[in-house]
């Protein structure tokens, strides 16, 4: 492989369970990343899409248009099945617009109370969309099964991972190692495939034409 200069690119999330995973995935790539953080500045996105991907598409977009960087941005959530796929793109604030993660799971555990194991599916959600400053993008999506627990077990990670149940593993993602999480995990599968993309089309140019960030 020759020579690489480093890529730099802002994560459009203030999120700081987010913006540690994101960063241990991207290791080993010659990337530098920045996320909402390092950008006071920038106005509060309102994510009123409907979809995963339109909430994705709005935050990479708005935050590409402000630093002129390349962006990544990156929409998830908790779908789960006997809810209707609740809440969904709502799974932030789903116990209201300020809610913690405490309360946001105390909320659905309160919503699922007296449904039994085999009806607590669930399936937690990730797309991701890298954009560039001239408006091209591309995007990338991963899902993770699991159940609903009856109550929250675990210390790590953050968000639904405390409630989120992996029966092939025995525990919830919250007792997960982190590195274990993020080989596996929603977010994982989504960035496997933008991985594979960044390093087909950014890393090939780069080293061919001298270019630095654009694919
Ligand atoms: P977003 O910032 O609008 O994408 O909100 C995503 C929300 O979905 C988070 O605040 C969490 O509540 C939930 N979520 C997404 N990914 C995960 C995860 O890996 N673990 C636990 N909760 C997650």
């Amino acid at each position: 492989m020759g020579r690489v200069g480093l890529i730099k690119i802002v994560f459009a999330s203030k999120n700081n369970g987010k913006i540690k995973e994101i960063k241990a995935m991207l290791e080993g790539l010659p990337v530098v990343l920045l996320s909402l953080n390092d950008y006071k500045d920038i106005l509060d996105i309102i994510e009123d899409g409907k979809t995963f991907f339109e909430n994705a598409l709005k935050k990479a977009r708005v935050v590409s248009e402000f630093t002129g960087e390349v962006v990544l941005a990156d929409d998830s959530g908790l779908e789960v099945d006997c809810l209707g796929g609740q809440p969904g793109i709502y799974s932030s604030r789903y116990a209201g617009e300020n809610a913690t993660d405490e309360n946001n799971m105390r909320k659905l555990l309160e919503n699922l109370r007296g449904i039994p194991s085999e009806k607590r599916g669930a399936s937690f959600r990730c797309v991701l969309v890298l954009y560039q400053p001239d408006g091209a993008f591309e995007s990338f999506e991963g899902g993770w099964r699991g159940q609903i627990y009856d109550k929250p077990v675990g210390e790590r990670g953050f968000g639904y991972d405390p409630v989120f149940f992996l029966p092939e593993k025995g525990m919830t993602v919250a007792q997960l190692p982190p590195e274990v999480k993020n080989t596996i995990s929603h977010r994982a599968q989504a960035f496997h495939k933008l991985k594979k993309s960044f390093k087909k089309h950014v890393l090939s140019e780069v080293e061919g034409t001298g270019r630095s960030a654009a694919w």
